[in-house]
């Protein structure tokens, strides 16, 4: 099975920068204004390694 991304909603602020690199694993929560991961995350290994690396809060981590 492929590598997933976890998002800590504790550190998140809602930025969206995760959703704009890699939009196939990605969403804001409307409700809870917090990324979440997409299932199926169809975003490619490189993409969300990127949107880690962007992510200001360094609330993204391989699961
Ligand atoms: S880039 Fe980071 S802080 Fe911004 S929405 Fe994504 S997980 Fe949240």
């Amino acid at each position: 099975m492929a590598k997933r991304p976890v998002v800590d909603e504790e550190k998140c602020t809602g930025c969206g920068t995760c959703e704009a690199i890699a939009e196939g694993c990605f969403q804001l929560n409307e409700e809870t204004e917090k990324a979440m991961v997409k299932d199926p995350c169809t975003s490619s290994e490189d993409e969300i390694q990127e949107a880690i690396d962007t992510c200001p809060e360094e609330a993204i981590s391989w699961a």
